[in-house]
């Protein structure tokens, strides 16, 4: 047997076992291994709690005295829990987190004793050279700092091998600058939340609090762990490199909705209880459309505690997974020609716990409602090539523009209700109702709004779920972080602009109501290129894109291109989400990542070709001409049988043929790209040369595995890796 055939036949025996929620109830350890508020409130004294809250809220800053007295109950309440060590949890600019450990103790008096200070608490140093920059700290200048970001709570990651205490934090350069993706996120939700308080105050309403609220819903595939060992393609690039389309993907939609198997039911079981221990509220979990893909959402939070809940989500899958004997891809497209993952963001804006995106029954909330709309539309039809470039990746490059996931063209769905609205309002259809001095629209489309629209447009980038915006082109492996800043910053400076607008009316004499209706009523024209309610994923939405001047960016060279237009910069820089250096930098270490990712992908795609596919396919070919020699010996002279053998013999030979030119010429193609000292040279390279060359290769493997037998076959096929129980 094959080693192949061995795990194979082994599968169905295995058995995993749950370290599961014993049927507690939820609410019972919900947030039991985070120091959240209900935890401070017992701890402290109310005084103590409500500074804490001050400072949390950004009202008050932290001092020495406080930090210490935070340490202190942490490290202590931690210690209760079990940990020995802790970190700054971060999440610098590669995509996921980071942690450097420290043991909870300290030597006094030649002692050792348990210790955690206000001033670890709150600042640590760790040896950051080689986390990406992008030039903006040189090697020889290592400092970077992590900083404590106290408005997301510290939780205690656990597992076999002991317990960590997490503090989330934020990095940033000796010199200031973020070298992460949580710094501009924070920056942008008090930006948000600045610019949307001003806007409401003309309308006589202040408020509190305004903060962005997400709940992401997060796409993966689960694979047998000991299948995916032997595909060395998963293991490093997370996706196939080759594999021939299975007899059944995923035509039948059977996998949709479907059922949960009981292995994989035990798995979610466990990643369940691990987050809710660390107050990740997951809510919904269910089959996606490919076999063996998955989908979780937890309930919305505020944009940056729903960003660290995500990164947290995944690796609470990855961790999981292993004690399963499963492996987890995040990859956009791990399987060709099948549908890959995505990462559904679901964004609003609430004030004081109101959802500013609800429609409502209320008329005199709409009009703040119309206003904020138009500016979302009017933002992201301004500044769509930044929203596109923070999703940009080499792996969701794969998935964008497939017919599975939006197409790089970004456009916005507003449903049928809403597009009446639109209409009905350019044509001057607005009635003000003055007897009880209401705003009255004049028409119900607005209130009477489905909250759950069911002709809901799947296919569109950006579409509006009858109380909230879904941005459905992130990718399945991607930090949330970046995208939601643009989208942040992008509407809040258009809210701002509007603002100015409406208060220049005022000035001139025009009513509130009349004065926001006309800045709408001027947008909707103007806004109109980017509104489609169509088939995105149609050849003819292209066309039409084109001709609405929508910019199409295929591919991450492009979008990053498009994005460095000072143009498009200056709002992200004169509202100080990013330095210029932040940027530049950003835009390298993205570049160089693409450039990265590719290379790995084609040196493995040539070490596969070479050691593994090469060899099985001579292998065949040898049978094959010995078989047909063996023939001719006993049938003379040549018979009809041989001649049909010797057309298999053709094709795999042909095949071979054409591979070791395809192996050379990849190789070539690839040191060049790699050669190039212009990171955007290199990685047009990489995009219009590499690729295609790594493709043709896989075209001529996947044609091998169809005719090759199977007991040769090096690597485990699409059903076997998609197909098991
Ligand atoms: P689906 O889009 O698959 O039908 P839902 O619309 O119910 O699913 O929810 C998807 C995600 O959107 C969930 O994480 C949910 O908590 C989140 N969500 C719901 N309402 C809001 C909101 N007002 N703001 C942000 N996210 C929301
Ligand atoms: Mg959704």
């Amino acid at each position: 047997m094959s080693k192949r055939e061995e795990i194979i036949s082994g599968l169905y025996s295995k058995n995993y076992t749950l370290k599961g929620m014993d049927k507690k109830r939820i609410s019972s350890f919900f947030g039991e291994n985070t120091f959240n508020d209900k935890l401070m409130k017992e701890r402290f004294s109310s005084n103590i709690y409500k500074r804490i809250k001050k400072c949390i809220m950004g009202e008050e800053k932290l001092d020495i005295a406080l930090a210490d007295q935070i340490a202190h109950a942490m490290k202590e309440w931690a210690i209760e829990k079990g940990a020995t060590h802790y970190c700054h949890w971060f999440q610098p600019l590669t995509g996921t987190t980071a942690e450097k450990h420290d043991a909870f103790i300290e030597k006094i008096d030649g002692k050792i004793i348990e210790g955690l200070t206000g001033k670890q608490l709150v600042r640590q140093e760790p040896d950051a050279s080689s986390f990406p920059s992008g030039g903006l700290r040189a090697t020889f200048e290592a400092r970077g700092y992590t900083a404590w970001d106290p408005t997301s709570p510290a939780f205690i990651l656990s597992g076999d091998s002991g317990s960590t205490l997490c503090i989330p934090s934020i990095f940033i350069s000796h010199y200031g600058h973020s070298l992460d993706k949580k710094t501009p996120l924070l920056r942008s939700c008090k930006f948000l939340e600045e610019k949307v308080k001003n806007l409401l105050k003309l309308f006589n309403m202040n408020v509190n609090k305004v903060s962005s609220n997400i709940g992401v819903e997060q796409e993966f595939f689960l694979i047998d762990r000991e299948l995916a060992m032997l595909r060395p393609d998963l293991l490093i690039c997370g996706r196939t490199l080759f594999g021939a389309r299975p007899p059944k993907g995923q035509e039948l939609d059977d996998q949709y909705f479907g059922s949960i198997k009981e292995r994989i039911m035990k798995f979610f079981n466990e990643v369940e209880y691990e987050l809710y221990k660390l107050g990740v509220p997951v809510k919904t979990r269910h089959n996606e459309v490919a076999p063996h893909q998955y989908e979780f959402a937890p309930i919305f939070e505020e944009a940056n505690i729903a960003a660290d809940h995500n990164q947290l989500m995944m690796e609470v899958l990855k961790r999981t997974a292993i004690r399963h004997g499963l492996f987890l891809s995040l990859h956009e497209k791990p399987f060709d020609r099948i549908n890959g993952s995505g990462k559904h963001i679901n964004w609003s804006i609430s004030a004081d716990n109101t959802n500013l995106l609800e429609p409502g029954d209320n008329p005199s909330e709409n009009i703040v409602f119309l206003i904020i709309l138009t500016a979302i539309i009017k933002g992201i039809m301004e500044y769509s090539p930044l929203l596109r470039a923070s999703i940009a990746c080499a792996s969701n490059d794969h998935r964008l523009g497939g017919n599975e996931a939006p197409p790089a063209i970004i456009s916005i769905y507003l449903g049928e209700n809403l597009t009446y609205t639109l209409n009905m309002m350019e044509r001057g259809n607005i009635q003000k109702n003055s007897v009880d001095n209401k705003i009255n629209l004049g028409f119900s489309a607005i209130s009477s709004i489905p909250r759950d629209n069911t002709d809901r447009n799947r296919t569109s980038p950006f579409a509006f779920t009858g109380n909230k915006f879904e941005f459905r082109a992130v990718g399945s492996s991607q930090s949330i972080a970046i995208p939601v800043t643009m989208i942040n910053t992008i509407v809040a400076d258009t809210i701002d602009s509007f603002r100015i607008r409406i208060d220049k009316k005022m000035s001139e004499g025009f009513k509130l109501f009349e004065a926001v209706t006309s800045v709408v009523k001027e947008e909707i024209p103007l806004i109109r290129p980017i509104l489609f309610e169509g088939d995105n994923y149609s050849q003819e939405w292209s066309i039409e894109a084109q001709k609405r001047k929508l910019p199409n960016l295929p591919d991450t060279p492009s979008a990053l291109e498009a994005a460095k237009s000072p143009e498009l910069l200056k709002i992200l820089i004169k509202n100080r989400i990013f330095s210029s250096e932040e940027l530049k930098s950003r835009y390298l270490v993205e570049l160089e990542k693409y450039c990265k990712t590719i290379h790995i992908e084609s040196q493995l795609c040539l070490e596969i070709a070479r050691t593994k596919l090469l060899p099985a396919a001579l292998k065949q070919q040898k049978s094959i001409a010995e078989n047909i020699k063996l023939l001719k010996e006993i049938d003379e002279p040549e018979s009809v049988s041989t001649k049909e053998i010797r057309r298999v013999l053709e094709t795999i030979s042909e095949c071979i043929n054409q591979m070791i030119p395809a192996i050379d010429n990849l190789e070539i193609k690839a040191n060049e790209a790699n050669e190039k000292e212009d990171l955007a040279k290199s990685a047009w390279l990489y995009c219009h040369e590499v690729l295609p060359l790594m493709n043709n290769l896989r075209e001529l493997s996947d044609l091998l595995e169809t005719l090759i037998d199977d007991n040769i076959w090096p690597l485990p096929k699409y059903y076997e890796l998609l197909f098991f129980d």
